[in-house]
């Protein structure tokens, strides 16, 4: 039906859709107009699922109502009528009725999922005056007599509460007290006398909070209802939540009108929830919870231990529902089959079994963690329910990287939840448990002291503390952003960290941390969940990712069935995506590990990185703090042999596959010793006065050393750097070559802002090449640039003209575009997110407005100067699905992610490719 009338919103479709044994006038497509819930219900009745009838209003009304709220009304009342007539008809009760009442569940359902954010009122159109009828219904009798008291004094609460918002707490006052007075823990357990007493004492709660009487005329009840669910949807709680969650604020709610059933009639009823396969293993078997004589949210809302409904007969904490209910359960066994055949995905159920019947109250894809998501697919193909095509878009790739990371046990989590110390942000995946170490050195030293894992916890790290995080089981961090220092190398290696704990008090002359009013001493053991960000004091045990000991060799594939499922969905991807994926990769190992996980090069080796060994470190402070080019040529000197050595180990780990190199790109002054103590060591063992270290120390300190000497800048100030890389770099291709390998370099020149800094860069590469290759074949190779200086984006015609890549740096690119620092802006970057001034955090997911808009600039104007330039991207977006979506979108021949978020990567290449 479609409305015009002047002063009436065009409604594009009839403002209630009915659903009974009639029939369904709407079907699941139809998910905006009628909400997911609703949707489902008419889908589920169409297919022959036992669902009670009832019907939905339409989220156009919702929206009209808002707008207009008694010209909604007045149009909707005769409708409701009209609606309530069919379902009398096919239920064959009266809504509110003395005798044989009919009683509805009002309950919202937005297009969108939105837990918890909306509202439901259960047993409507019962009063004073129906009861009886319900107490008929129920067989008579006290129990009946109880069933239906419990019946009222829900809805004189929930009504009273989400109709009329009233505290829950005025309710919890006369209940409380009857719980009390008959030493008992449940409303179901009072006496039949008690029960009527808090009856009339809440409906005096009622009369008192709201100014009126409880209403007992139904079609009051039902009407203040239906507009209560469409005020949530105006709520301030809701209007946040969309908007941190970019939820249009004109979908609208639907609501659902539906028959109640009763779970809560007697023993021979129940209620409960369950999920079609198991939410965190993907095991194919039924599994759930339910309560005995229960209503509604019960189950949910966890008032009472529910038993377990599959996985095990004998449930731990009751008797199974298979049990006690054989049919309904085999009935449930067959809804099961019904749903995942028809939708193809596994299906969070809610059920009622009223006096032995069982009814499908809802239905919604099932939640589930990465683990399951891969089993739930790859087996939903085998069983023939749905195709590759469709596997593929039902995992998360977010939530592959799970697989990757040892985790702490759910188990462990669980007992530890009072030990929680405080939560930052998730930066690294997985869960470890360690001894506090506060520097990098004793994290070495604690490390190979045989007491066992070691937590790295800093106010924030620096490139020297690279070695302390690698011997770390975990990095804990009170400052930083997602993009800081720690969370990339932490992702980098693997190691699960937390950061930007604004709590935490790290004390590194105390030797100790603080969290709200709980120290801990260095040493003490703490664990962190690099999934969650949280922060426990004690040890909580960790599980190994099967996945990574069959890459790392530790596992034949054979014993391994998640790997294989692991293996065939990333097949599946690739055989649909058409960007690469590359891996951010500093050593032989993490290539090795790369390419196992299916990256087809190294889009960004850094190689400040390989500096950081015990005696290399040596050699590099030397070559800083030399005053003469002659003095930095010794120290270099004495580094060539490592670089080469470490490039011949990744190329031949990587043979026949490109592996970008960066020249050196950090400030100087990062690589110098920083503390009293460490300055003295450096001084005795380089032979330097101490004086002349301290003086040459604070010649290179800079107030903002992101914006100071470093990237390429530091290559043309001091030439024999790049030299020397360059030399390492085709050196080592050379003697790949010759060995019969396959060597691919592409040399890489940070920080280009001018186009004439990557020209003379480049001369520079180019002539060590031609040295290197001098009476040889060349092997040949690239030599391009990061684009991550906004100048350098706008300028790119220009930088293009000269060089064979581009590889976005949207770390830097990122920063410099809002000028806000990768290293410092944790804290303020949540407060943003929290008041709703950004959406994300823009080092975590692109910015695709702004910096978004400087990559597409770039690309374009590059590939104009420079038709063959290959274009990538590097920064820590290469390995984030929504960004990875946009840098296909605009044609980038390749995204690099640290290695374990490599298979992430392939699949969200893949789902970025949508409708296939
Ligand atoms: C970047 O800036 O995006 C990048 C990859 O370089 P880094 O993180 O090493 O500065
Ligand atoms: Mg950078």
């Amino acid at each position: 039906m479609s409305l015009a009338s002047s002063d009436q919103p065009a409604l594009s479709a009839a403002p209630i859709f009915s659903f009974g044994p009639e029939g369904a006038d709407g079907d699941g497509s139809k998910k905006s107009l009628l909400g997911g819930k609703g949707a489902n219900l008419a889908e589920m009745t169409r297919i022959g699922v036992p669902v009670p009838p009832g019907f939905t209003i339409t989220t156009e009304v919702c929206t009209w109502h808002g707008a207009d709220r008694e010209a909604a009304l007045a149009y909707l009342r005769p409708e409701i009528t009209t609606a309530l007539k069919r379902l009398e008809k096919e239920i064959g009760q009266r809504f509110g009725h003395p005798t044989a009442p009919l009683l509805v569940s009002v309950r919202s359902g937005a297009p969108v999922s939105m837990p918890g954010m909306m509202d439901t009122v259960l047993n409507v159109g019962l009063s004073a005056q129906s009861r009886r009828g319900l107490v008929e219904r129920a067989g008579g009798g006290p129990t009946a007599m109880r069933f239906a008291l419990d019946c009222e004094l829900r809805l004189v609460e929930m009504f009273g509460t989400v109709v009329r918002e009233i505290s829950g707490s005025a309710f919890a006052i006369p209940r409380d007290r009857a719980l009390a007075a008959e030493e008992v823990g449940h409303v179901g357990d009072l006496s039949l006398s008690a029960l009527e007493t808090l009856l009339e004492e809440s409906r005096s709660v009622f009369a008192v909070a709201s100014g009126s009487p409880f209403p007992d005329e139904p079609l009051v009840q039902l009407e203040e209802a239906i507009e209560a669910v469409f005020r949530s949807w105006h709520g301030a709680r809701a209007k946040t939540y969309r908007r941190l969650r970019s939820i249009s604020d004109t979908l609208g709610t639907a609501v659902n009108v539906q028959a109640m059933v009763f779970g809560n009639i007697g023993a021979r009823s129940a209620t409960g929830v369950c999920f079609t396969r198991d939410q965190a293993t993907g095991e194919p078997k039924l599994y759930g919870e339910y309560l005995a004589n229960a209503q509604g949210e019960e189950v949910v809302a966890g008032t009472r231990p529910p038993p377990r409904i599959g996985r095990s007969v004998k449930a731990p904490t009751g008797t199974s529902f298979e049990e006690l209910f054989p049919q309904c359960f085999s009935e449930l066994l067959e809804v099961r089959e019904t749903l995942e055949n028809h939708y193809g995905d596994v299906q969070d159920i809610e059920f009622t079994v009223e006096e032995g019947r069982l009814h499908i109250l809802q239905t919604r894809r099932g939640q589930r963690t990465g683990l399951a998501a891969l089993r739930i697919a790859t087996d939903l193909v085998a069983e023939g329910r749905i195709d590759p095509q469709r596997a593929l878009d039902q995992v998360d790739a977010g939530a592959l990287g799970q697989l990757l990371a040892p985790v702490l046990t759910p188990e462990g989590r669980a007992a530890a939840s009072h030990r929680r110390l405080t939560i930052g942000l998730p930066a690294g995946p997985g869960g470890a448990s360690g001894r506090i170490a506060l520097d990098a050195e004793t994290a070495v030293a604690m490390a190979k002291d045989g007491g066992g894992p070691v937590i790295l916890v800093r106010a924030e790290t620096s490139p020297e503390d690279i070695a302390g995080m690698a011997a770390a089981a975990g990095i804990l961090t009170a400052r930083g952003g997602a993009t800081s220092h720690a969370a990339v190398v932490a992702r980098g290696l693997g190691k699960p960290c937390v950061v930007g704990c604004a709590e935490l008090r790290v004390s590194h002359r105390g030797h100790r941390i603080e969290a709200g009013n709980v120290t801990l001493s260095e040493g003490d053991t703490i664990s962190i969940d690099g999934s969650t960000g949280e922060v426990f004091s004690g040890a909580i045990e960790t599980m190994d990712s099967e996945i990574l000991r069959v890459i790392d060799g530790a596992l034949p594939p054979e014993h391994s069935p998640t790997h294989a499922r692991f293996s065939q969905l990333l097949d599946w991807a690739d055989e649909r995506r058409t960007i690469g994926v590359r891996a951010n990769a500093d050593t032989p190992e993490d290539a090795l590990r790369a390419r196992a996980l299916g990256a087809e090069g190294i889009g960004l080796c850094r190689t400040e990185h390989m500096f950081f060994g015990e005696k290399r470190i040596l050699s590099f402070r030397r070559m800083i703090l030399a005053h003469s080019v002659e003095g930095r040529c010794i120290s270099l000197e004495e580094l060539l042999p490592w670089q080469r050595e470490d490039f011949r180990q990744i190329f031949s780990a990587m043979d026949g596959l490109p592996v970008t190199i960066r020249l050196l790109d950090p400030p100087l002054h990062e690589f110098l010793p920083h503390g009293e103590s460490e300055i003295a060591r450096f001084a005795e063992e380089s032979g330097l006065p101490i004086a002349q270290v301290i003086a040459r120390i604070d010649e290179t300190r800079e107030s903002n050393p992101m914006l100071g000497t470093r990237g390429c800048r530091l290559g043309l100030l001091h030439p024999e750097i790049v030299e020397m890389q360059a030399r390492a770099i085709f050196e080592a291709a050379r003697a790949c070559r010759d060995a019969g390998g396959n060597p691919r370099p592409e040399v890489m020149i940070p920080l280009v802002g001018i186009a004439e800094e990557a020209t003379r860069t480049r001369m520079l590469v180019d002539r060590v090449a031609s040295e290197v290759f001098e009476g040889a074949k060349p092997v040949p190779y690239l030599v391009g640039t990061m684009i991550e200086v906004p100048r350098a984006a706008l300028t790119a015609g220009r930088i293009a003209a000269g060089l064979d890549f581009f590889s976005f740096g949207t770390n830097d690119l990122t920063q410099m575009t809002y000028g806000f620092s990768r290293d410092d802006t944790g804290g303020l970057l949540k407060q943003y997110i929290d008041d709703g001034i950004l959406e994300d955090d823009p080092f975590i997911t692109l910015d695709q407005e702004g910096v978004g808009a400087l990559i597409a600039l770039a690309t374009e104007k590059g590939r104009k100067a420079n038709p063959n330039l290959k274009v990538g991207i590097c920064g820590e977006h290469g390995g984030d699905p929504r960004s990875i979506a946009f840098c296909r979108g605009v044609g980038l021949d390749y995204v690099s992610s640290s290695p374990l978020r490599v298979a992430g990567a392939r699949l969200a290449a893949a789902q970025s490719i949508v409708g296939k």
